[in-house]
């Protein structure tokens, strides 16, 4: 199963960027700036959408999923498919997903959307059956 949490949205932050590149604030060179591994990995596990890319209009974007945490060792910062995405969900704490746009054609790339997912970290001091006598303590 898989349920997002900490949905966080960027579209204002895109939308405001888009409106600061049509009036000529930021160059366009600035925003498309994909480096080769993101393009590389848009190419082998990016997810196709049918938004057409804001800036150059040629192509539909391509969406990257990009997999952050502290548990995952050397998976983490790299790029997963949805399906793996899935499957981590169900069999991996707790870890971060950023989705990223990416246009193959003029490279212009943005954070779409982050959120968490995997199993919620372990509260600690489970192992106890009485809780910490702490307050007697502090009083
Ligand atoms: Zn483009």
């Amino acid at each position: 199963m898989r349920s997002e949490r900490q949905i966080v949205d960027y579209a204002l932050q895109r939308r405001s960027l888009l409106a600061a590149v049509r009036a000529g604030r930021v160059r366009v060179a600035q925003v498309c700036d994909a480096d080769p591994y993101l393009l590389r990995a848009a190419k082998f596990h990016g997810r196709a959408t049918d938004v057409a890319c804001p800036v150059c209009r040629k192509e539909q974007l391509t969406h990257v999923s990009w997999v952050f945490g502290e548990k995952l060792g050397s998976v983490s910062g790299s790029a997963r498919t949805p399906d793996e995405i899935t499957r981590m969900s169900g069999t991996e704490e707790e870890f971060t997903v950023h989705v990223v746009e990416v246009c193959r054609t003029c490279r212009w790339n943005h954070l779409v959307q982050s959120y968490a997912l995997g199993r919620p970290p372990q509260p600690k001091r489970t192992r106890g059956s009485r809780p910490p006598d702490r307050r007697t303590a502090i009083e």
